[in-house]
């Protein structure tokens, strides 16, 4: 496996670097608590102003093929842009038009939907959400029961979802529900794209436990979805929501923030004193340090070979590829923020604001962010449970 850029590779990633090193230094206050500042009241228009320089630079969606606004790039360069978009912790990358439904869309979606739906993500007019979990089905998600009852030319939505994080500011949503009630689990599920200004479409706040605005339950009264708006055939849903799933969990995006948070960490330890010596003499903090160092290579080639192998067109073949990829990220994530906050003792508590928070106290927060992002996308036992079972071979136990 060869780990070099090509020379034109790194132009590209020293031209995105040198464009969010400026263009991040207007980002309001906060900005490092990540997704929660992404999806508050003064950090949606930041969003929104970053997807539309993006998309005018073209690097939004480059591998997308030129139709669609993309401009047919390997998927070496999605992964660029994510792992530098990361790094600056900068917005404006819709995770769920341009990481999930997007790509959903130019696997299984047909011409119609691809043409109406594509060039607004590209072009950082429409975003997204994901209406997957409900009240009872989370690791489950087969047991939902949110249903599509087909009416003409539509389909009839009843049901509730629940943690669909940003749907407050979202335009659309992909959802699933059950089309067929006689058939239990994941046959008899459909895949729909639902416009949220729909009538019987209601949105409530669920707040988290720090008070900030991520999550909602969307509830869905009798809402009209025309039938053209079901991506692939009825039923026959669920083939595709793992093919979304994988996209969702093979971001590269988390290693190249934990890199960041890494850095940070070793020049706050280089010059932050302790009984007179500072902190980046003692062998602790120095081989914590070291062995996070080692982790982030580790998770960043698990991230690139994930990359490749859906390049390849293996989707379902890399399903355990991409969950060692989350699973991977996600708790290496962890694991970073819990040796910050050993390090920092209790200052580490000390919120984001106040002059005694070191690091902006980003710790403060990520150390309570990190646990549920083990949670997004599926949690760090489903995605064990995928690789016994796909990477394995081991029997499938649910
Ligand atoms: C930050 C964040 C953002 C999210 N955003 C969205 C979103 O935008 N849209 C959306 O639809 N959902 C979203 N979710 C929901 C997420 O998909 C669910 O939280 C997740 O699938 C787990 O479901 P659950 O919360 O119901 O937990 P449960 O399924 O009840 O799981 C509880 C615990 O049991 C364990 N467990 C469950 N089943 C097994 C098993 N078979 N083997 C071993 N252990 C098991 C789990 O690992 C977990 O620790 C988000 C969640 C978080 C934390």
């Amino acid at each position: 496996m060869d780990f070099k850029l090509t020379p034109e590779q790194e132009a590209l990633k020293k031209e995105l670097d040198d464009f969010l090193r400026e263009e991040m230094k207007n980002a309001p206050p906060g900005w490092e608590a990540g997704m929660e500042a992404m999806f508050s009241d003064e950090g949606w228009p930041f969003h929104r102003y970053m997807a539309r320089r993006l998309s005018e630079k073209g690097w939004l969606v480059r591998p997308w093929p030129r139709e669609y606004g993309g401009v047919d790039a390997p998927m070496i360069e999605q992964v660029i842009f994510s792992e530098v978009m990361g790094y600056h912790r900068a917005p404006g990358r819709d995770i769920f038009g341009i990481g999930m439904i997007g790509p959903t869309l130019l696997v299984a979606g047909n011409e119609e939907q691809k043409k109406e739906h594509l060039p607004p993500i590209a072009r950082a007019e429409r975003f997204w959400c994901q209406g997957w979990s409900e009240p009872n089905a989370g690791s489950d998600l087969a047991s939902l029961t949110t249903r599509a009852v087909r009416d003409g030319d539509d389909y009839i939505i009843n049901g509730q979802k629940t943690w669909t994080s940003g749907a407050h500011f979202a335009d659309w949503s992909f959802i699933l529900a059950r089309t067929n009630p006689e058939e239990k689990r994941s046959r008899g599920i459909s895949f729909f794209l639902v416009d949220m200004k729909s009538p019987g479409v209601t949105v409530r706040p669920l707040l988290g436990m720090n008070g900030t605005h991520l999550f909602n339950e969307v509830y869905y009264d009798d809402v009209r979805v025309p039938a053209r708006n079901r991506v692939g055939e009825e039923n026959e849903g669920w083939a595709i929501t793992r093919a979304t799933m994988n996209f969702e969990r093979s971001s590269i995006e988390t290693v190249g923030v934990v890199k960041r948070e890494l850095e940070e960490l070793a020049a706050f330890c280089k010059e932050t004193k302790w009984n007179g010596k500072t902190l980046s003499q003692n062998p602790f903090v120095r081989h914590r340090l070291a062995q996070l160092a080692i982790e982030i290579d580790v998770g960043r080639a698990l991230a690139y070979r994930t990359a490749w192998l859906q390049e390849k067109g293996g989707l379902l073949l890399s399903a355990d590829a991409a969950s060692a990829a989350k699973v991977y990220g996600t708790e290496l994530a962890q694991r970073l923020a819990y040796t910050g906050y050993q390090i920092m003792g209790l200052y580490g508590q000390v919120k984001m604001g106040s002059k005694w928070a070191p690091l902006h106290g980003s710790y403060e927060s990520s150390s309570q962010l990190c646990m549920g992002m083990n949670l997004a996308g599926g949690s760090s036992e489903v995605q064990r449970n995928m690789i016994a079972w796909f990477g394995l071979g081991l029997p499938r136990t649910i």
